[in-house]
């Protein structure tokens, strides 16, 4: 973990450059929010350190999207920049749309896309913590999150909980279930626990994602 340092208002932060039209942007660094790792049954990992910052970022000049690498990019030190390098899910949601511009992409970062996209939809709907408001998708929202869920699910190299409760999350029960039922040996013996959730919340009808382990990071 790398903890986050402000100098009297001055701190460090990314400089990414748009490919397209060659501008830069400042990133504020995400600061440190502690030493509990959470992790949600969609993948998402929260209350890491840099981990939020999107690797696809949307350029302010032009309007571009381009892909950064964080660890290669290039740092500063000052004031500290407004943009916090997150993509919102109706970001993520024109993106994922564009088939043109996906099909151009690698297989990974197609992956990374849609798993971006269900992580934010699950962030901006379904997570409990988040969801007070009681936003609701909208039907072409929640017909993307199928879409990416089965590109995920079929395509993709993801661990066997995952997409049990990838097709769960879309609503697709029976799937969840048959699938749990098919891959249960192959599934880890200290994963089954979570297999178990899935599978009962599948046939409770639920639909948000749920915690599956908080860990200290110290
Ligand atoms: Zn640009």
């Amino acid at each position: 973990m790398f903890p986050h340092y402000n100098y009297g208002g001055n701190s460090e932060y990314y400089i990414f450059v748009c490919g397209h039209c060659k501008n830069e942007k400042r990133v504020r660094k995400m600061p440190y929010t502690g030493n509990m790792c959470t992790y949600w049954s969609d993948g998402r990992i929260e209350a890491c350190n840099d981990w939020q910052i999107s690797y696809m970022q949307r350029c302010p000049h032009c309007g571009n999207y381009y892909f950064v690498d964080i660890n290669e990019a290039e740092r500063g030190f000052g004031s500290e920049p407004l943009d916090d390098g997150r993509v919102d899910i109706e970001e993520y949601a024109a993106v994922c749309s564009d088939r043109e511009f996906m099909e151009s992409l690698p297989p990974e970062v197609m992956s990374y896309l849609f798993m971006q996209y269900v992580q934010q939809y699950n962030d901006t709907y379904r997570r409990a913590s988040q969801a007070e408001e009681e936003k609701k998708a909208t039907y072409e929202q929640s017909r993307m999150f199928t879409e990416a869920v089965l590109f995920l699910t079929e395509f993709c190299r993801i661990p066997e909980i995952l997409i049990a409760d990838l097709y769960r999350q879309a609503g697709m029960f029976r799937k969840c279930l048959e699938y749990a039922a098919d891959n249960y040996n192959r599934i880890k013996e200290e994963d089954l626990e979570t297999l178990d959730r899935t599978r009962l919340l599948a046939i409770q009808g639920e639909t948000a994602p749920f915690i599956i382990k908080r860990e200290d990071m110290k």
